[in-house]
């Protein structure tokens, strides 16, 4: 197939400095084919929305839609699948840490018959050890939690096809775990390989606390086993408490005399049951919380404006 649409999706939020840069260096790439850049706005607060207007009033296939207030990357990611026309979409980042260079070679994998196109990092530069080490615990207990493979060192810089766009845009639930929700329907995959540079400007809306509440939406979104864990603590406490009985009757006939000790034993023993019955109570609340949001059933942002849409 030659004759297709290309959409690129730019989920954008607080990019002033990075707009131009990218359209430069996205144009010569994308130009061969018939194609549409889509920004999606999550409430920037700087000049991002003035200088994608400029961008968008020289050539109609830049389109923006912008949001009224941040609701976050992955709500970002989801408007903009709701609008692409394309037969195959691709999702990059705003911050030039994802290379467009390597377009060409997803858009080649696709027609050769992948549904997705993963680019993966072969090597991360400009990032602290720190996030470096967090991402790699991230894929891990992802995917030892839930019952999705999720590919690892897999940011949101993929192509999809028509197909799965459709399929995400049809889903009918409001959490929007999109890595998980892409490989959750099995589709054929393949692999595209690059080197993850520096952010051009600005610095990372990725910091500890985001990073770990998107962990566990994603494991919660996928999971139930932390439940499940939760139920052997129980079963496992409640066998301790069981033994610990028999053992007091036995000794109590074998040693009437026997006087009580341990205070610290005690101690700690109802600090341990306590966490544990603490994090339970979490892990149902973080469930509960899921349901309760589905019921809502709110939308999942607002619009207030479309340019070239
Ligand atoms: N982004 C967004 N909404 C947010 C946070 C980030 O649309 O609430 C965009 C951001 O502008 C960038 C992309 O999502 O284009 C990835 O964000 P970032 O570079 O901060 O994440 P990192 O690359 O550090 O994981
Ligand atoms: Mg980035």
């Amino acid at each position: 197939m030659d004759n297709f649409l290309l959409s690129i999706i730019i989920p954008v939020f607080n990019e002033e400095q990075n707009i131009e840069p990218l359209v430069k260096r996205l144009i010569p790439i994308v130009k061969n084919f018939s194609y549409e850049i889509i920004f999606v706005d999550d409430g920037s607060k700087d000049k991002t929305v003035v200088n994608i207007k400029k961008q968008t009033f020289k050539n109609k296939n830049i389109k923006l839609i912008s949001f009224y207030r941040n609701f976050g990357h992955q709500m970002a990611l989801t408007a903009g699948y709701e609008i692409a026309k394309g037969d195959c979409v691709i999702t990059i980042d705003a911050d030039l840490q994802d290379p467009p260079e390597i377009i060409p070679q997803m858009i080649e994998k696709w027609q050769k018959g992948a549904k997705i196109v993963y680019a993966k990092r072969s090597e991360r530069e400009g990032e602290s050890f720190f996030k470096k080490i967090t991402a790699t615990f991230f894929y891990q207990l992802i995917n030892l939690l839930s019952d999705i493979a999720i590919p690892r060192e897999v940011g949101d810089f993929r192509l999809l096809d028509k197909q799965v766009v459709t399929f995400l845009n049809n889903l009918n639930e409001r959490q929007s775990f999109l890595r998980g929700l892409v490989s959750w329907g099995g589709y054929p995959t393949e692999f595209v390989y690059f080197k993850r540079d520096k952010r051009l400007t600005g610095k990372t809306h990725y910091g500890f606390f985001k990073m770990l509440n998107f962990a566990l939406e994603g494991i919660t979104s996928f999971s139930v086993k932390p439940l499940r864990i939760a139920t052997y603590f129980g079963f496992m406490s409640g066998i301790f408490g069981f033994l610990g009985i028999i053992y007091e009757l036995i000794r109590k006939a074998v040693s009437p005399q026997s006087f009580v000790i341990g205070w610290a034993g005690l101690f700690t023993a109802i600090m341990f049951i306590g966490g544990i019955q603490l994090i339970t109570i979490g892990i149902i609340g973080e469930y509960i919380g899921k349901i309760y949001q589905e019921v809502q059933k709110r939308p999942k942002y607002l619009i207030r404006e479309q340019i070239n849409v």
